[in-house]
């Protein structure tokens, strides 16, 4: 379908694109064709574009958009006839991202004259994962290439119009040395020899309409594996070298994800091969069509790899997979629309989990209420949080909404609308369908999709998508006499926000709510659309505003007496309440740290204290989250306090932890597997769980490495971080710098920051720099650990005072902005939110602007919280007996002290500098 092509008309659409930086759209792109040819260094490129173009208006010149390139030759053709476009004729704005081609000395289009545009060009090769990168080899020197041009990127590497609507089809070819394996969206349609050299050429075939940020190519020394299952090749490429066996597992899903898919859509996979390659530098993962590129974790899972990665990995790549036609095959018409393939990929890849046999894990959604639901509810519960459809201007404030709005609450959101579908979601999966085919190879919008899946829930959905935040429901029970017609209660709803006082204008927000009404024959849907409802009278469980977490919004009750009777009918009713008691926790967890009117924080203690005979996994995950969020408030407050808490989580843990125990079998179910090791990794407490932990640690590095169960490595390197041992530190360090395995290189930077040796964190920071280069999730995983004690925040503070990150030239903004995030969460403090208010106010942050100012909002609420309800926890712990210390307590101090005392000698520790791999040599 050639419509997208069109300029947009409607006014309102052309209103929109008043405030969008987008280029004059008057010439239309056709047809893109492609050469690249890198130089043998691997550090410059040569390109030449050719791009066909119709135009709109008479021209006197063409805007492009280009980043980093040096325009060396231009012309222009009509037909048979050339023009040379002189390069003074090429103004380039940086800033803008633009070349401005004037055409003063060269025939001018006429109206809907076609006419290519050519150039010659060269850019420049980058190890930071944005446009064309090189990646080390994973276990061969040399390095790959390979791309990634969402969302802005494509200028990094053609002048092009990068802009998703414009969409065009795209002929990319490529010269490099002839031993070398190229990939790309589309295969391989000839090659052949370069006269004269040891290179050749390759011609990729003609690629569909797509957008600019979807075009994907790779160069290097590859293995592969292939799977003919599916109607079209399949195939897992990583560096030679890599354990290529190890990518059976993501081969498998990505089948039947494609199979599946193609069911779901009802409309088959468009391209003729699906390619997912392991890339060493990626970001994460990217959907490129037909290429789709992953970090090594995420394809590469050897027999050492635990449960929760390989539920990771399946829903990355399901995610990845479900973008082939959501965003790849119908595309957002501009960058404020994101939401609509990110959070329909994410919704696809949780609701494969629990229809297909391939990871059968019914409990998809209540892993979801638990850990992504709940970071999106966080989120939006301040003041400078964003709405899902949120504004784009320009390139630079796309970067700060790949977050938890976007992805999660959109997430939910879609869900809402899926659950909402009372005939088993069928209208939802036609109305999809019909969206799919309908826009396929063009562009669309939110309310596109709302038409096709039916009008009457159009005006529901643009308040959730329109609006920032979400609503709290108050349930009041009514007095004894009015309960005699059966169940009376009101309902009230306010925004729901943790910092305090709602402003006038914020009470008068109010969103349309669906109460589940729960009967015996039927489910039904209530209506909450104004702000009170009196005399709410459901048939059955009139307390459940939320039933298994299906809206976004969080429940309160009228008294603490109330919360509890609640409490304990959903502790009772054991089986179908999972998703209830997670969201009754994490709701008076949210309210307790709001210092919401109706709860304080001893009702949360209280709560947690009641659900200590819980059995299942979620539940436990969001208890032992929300009491570790307690003891990481208090960090730069009173120690006996946060050793209370930790005596607290112990007596509710300890039964249960050695009941389970932390042997694994080779077919216990993936979530149970997840449960061991998530209550191990919270026993540090408990003395037979860190002699565990040593001995493990011991047999490991005496060259037994099965001694540790890969699903619990992180935990045992953890523990024995924290228990000071700087001789392990540094057997884990010259580890990371000689280990090829990608698994075991995670689970060390994941654990490194626990140590709070001085030297230890020195090292480790170290690493933090090196990697912010190469990678930007290493570097999370990397200084997130640090965030867990007073020296590791220091630390981090003070690389970020030194500017090292923002001067950093070649560190993108989706890099930085969670960096910014997790460092700003770790304070706690007015003393703290001043100072970095005061080094914030004398850097240029553009780009991160937002994300500074929920840093700051979130300083302010947790030091309100800290200050005022210090006391009130300290006297709930000091009354249930937390503050003597056990005998277990006194000897994990005992074991501590000792290891101190042993690191008295300075660490020798080798650099990290080449070790980590970088590519040294030119591609062989
Ligand atoms: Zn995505």
């Amino acid at each position: 379908m050639d419509a997208v092509n069109k300029p947009n008309s409607t006014s309102s659409e052309n209103l929109q694109d008043a405030v969008r930086e987008i280029l004059p759209n008057h010439v239309v792109p056709k047809h893109y064709n492609i050469l690249i040819e890198p130089a043998f260094d691997g550090t410059t490129f040569e390109g030449t574009v050719k791009i066909n173009f119709v135009a709109v208006t008479q021209l006197e010149f063409i805007v492009l958009n280009a980043k980093g390139l040096e325009i060396e030759f231009a012309e222009i053709q009509y037909k048979d006839d050339f023009y040379e476009i002189p390069l003074d004729s090429f103004n380039q704005h940086s800033k803008l991202e633009r070349w401005e081609i004037s055409l003063q000395n060269c025939r001018k289009p006429m109206p809907e004259e076609a006419f290519t545009l050519a150039m010659d060009y060269n850019g420049q090769i980058n190890e930071y994962g944005a446009g064309l990168f090189r990646s080390p080899n994973l276990s061969i020197p040399g390095y790959m290439l390979s791309t990634e041009m969402e969302p802005t990127n494509a200028r990094m590497v053609f002048p092009c119009i990068d802009e998703p609507a414009l969409k065009a089809t795209f002929s990319i070819s490529l010269i490099v040395q002839e031993n070398l394996t190229c990939l790309s969206n589309m295969p391989i349609e000839s090659e052949s020899p370069m006269p004269r050299s040891d290179q050749k050429r390759l011609y990729f075939a003609k690629t569909p309409l797509m957008s600019t940020y979807l075009i994907a190519f790779a160069i290097g020394h590859f293995d592969m594996m292939q799977s003919d299952e599916f109607r079209v090749p399949v195939r897992v490429h990583a560096p030679k070298g890599s354990a290529i066996q190890d990518g059976q597992y993501a081969l498998d899903i990505a089948v039947k994800a494609l199979a599946h898919y193609e069911k779901l859509f009802d409309y088959d996979f468009p391209l003729p091969k699906m390619d997912l390659l392991v890339v060493p530098n990626a970001f994460s993962a990217m959907e490129n069509w037909g290429l789709a590129t992953f970090q090594p974790q995420y394809l590469l899972l050897g027999p050492d790899s635990k449960a929760a990665d390989k539920m990771e990995s399946a829903s990355m790549i399901c995610h990845e997979l479900a973008h082939q036609w959501f965003g790849n095959l119908v595309t957002m018409t501009w960058w404020d629309d994101l939401w609509l393939k990110e959070s329909f990929a994410d919704w696809a890849a949780i609701h494969i989990r629990t229809v297909w046999s391939q990871i059968p894990d019914i409990e998809a959604w209540e892993d979801f209420a638990s850990s992504g639901f709940q970071l999106a509810l966080y989120s939006d519960s301040f003041r400078n949080t964003h709405p899902i459809q949120a504004t784009v201007h320009r390139p630079s404030e796309i970067s700060q909404i790949y977050d938890d709005i976007t992805y999660k609450k959109g997430c939910s959101i879609i869900n809402m609308l899926a659950v909402l579908d009372n005939q088993g979601a069928e209208n939802f999966k036609d109305g999809i369908r019909k969206y799919l085919k309908t826009y396929a190879y063009g562009n669309a919008t939110a309310s596109n999709l709302w038409t096709a899946i039916g009008e009457d829930k159009y005006g529901f959905l643009e308040t959730w998508i329109k609006t920032p935040g979400y609503p709290l429901l108050i349930l009041e029970e009514t007095p004894e006499d009015s309960a005699s017609k059966g169940y009376g209660y009101h309902v009230d709803q306010e925004r729901f926000l943790i910092t305090p006082k709602l402003k006038r204008k914020e009470r008068k927000a109010w969103w349309p709510v669906l109460v589940h009404e729960e009967d015996t024959d039927s489910r039904e849907w209530v209506t909450l659309s104004n702000h009170r409802l009196q005399d709410f009278r459901p048939a059955i469980r009139p307390e459940n505003l939320n039933q298994g977490r299906v809206g976004f919004h969080r429940v309160g009750y009228s008294s603490a007496s109330f919360l509890q009777k609640i409490a304990k009918c959903f502790a009772e009713d054991d089986g179908n309440r999972v998703a209830d008691r997670i969201g009754i926790i994490s709701d008076t967890a949210a309210l307790a740290f709001a210092r919401h009117r109706l709860c304080r924080t001893q009702d949360l203690l209280n709560l947690l204290n009641l659900y200590k005979g819980e059995t299942n996994f979620f539940v436990w995950r969001t208890m032992l989250v929300t009491l570790s969020e307690i003891r990481k408030l208090l960090l730069f407050t009173n120690e006996d306090t946060r050793t209370a808490v930790l005596n607290f989580q112990n007596s509710l843990t300890s039964k249960l932890i050695h009941e389970k125990g932390w042997i694994f079998e080779e077919n216990e179910p993936l979530n149970e597997q997840r449960f061991k090791a998530f209550l191990f990794g919270y026993a540090g407490g408990d003395k037979n769980v860190t002699d565990a932990a040593l001995a493990m640690f011991k047999s490991f590095f005496r060259r037994d490495m099965k001694a540790i169960n890969p699903n619990i490595r992180t935990e045992v390197f953890k523990l024995v971080l924290e228990m000071g041992g700087i001789k392990e530190y540094r057997k884990l360090h010259s580890l990371l710098l000689t280990t090829l395995q990608p698994r075991i290189r995670t689970d060390i930077l994941s654990s490194l920051g626990y140590s709070q040796h001085p030297a230890s964190i020195e090292a480790t920071l170290e690493i933090a720099l090196r990697t912010t280069s190469q990678s930007g999730n290493e570097v999370f995983i990397t200084i997130r650990p640090l965030t867990t004690h007073k020296p590791g925040i220091e630390a981090l503070w003070e690389v970020m005072k030194s500017k090292k990150w923002f001067q950093a030239e070649n560190l993108s903004l989706r890099t930085l902005a969670p960096i910014i995030e997790v460092i700003l969460d770790a304070f706690t403090t007015m003393e703290q939110y001043e100072e970095v208010k005061i080094l914030f106010d004398s850097i240029d942050t553009t780009g991160v602007e937002n994300t500074i100012a929920q840093g700051l909002e979130r300083i302010q609420a947790r030091a309100r919280w800290v200050e005022q309800d210090h006391d009130e926890i300290a006297k709930w712990l000091r009354e249930h007996g937390y503050f003597s210390k056990t005998a277990q307590e006194l000897a994990r101090i005992t074991v501590i002290k000792k290891a101190w005392k042993n690191m008295t000698d300075a660490l020798p520790l080798r650099r990290a500098s080449q070790p980590l791999r970088r590519p040294s040599e030119p591609m062989p």
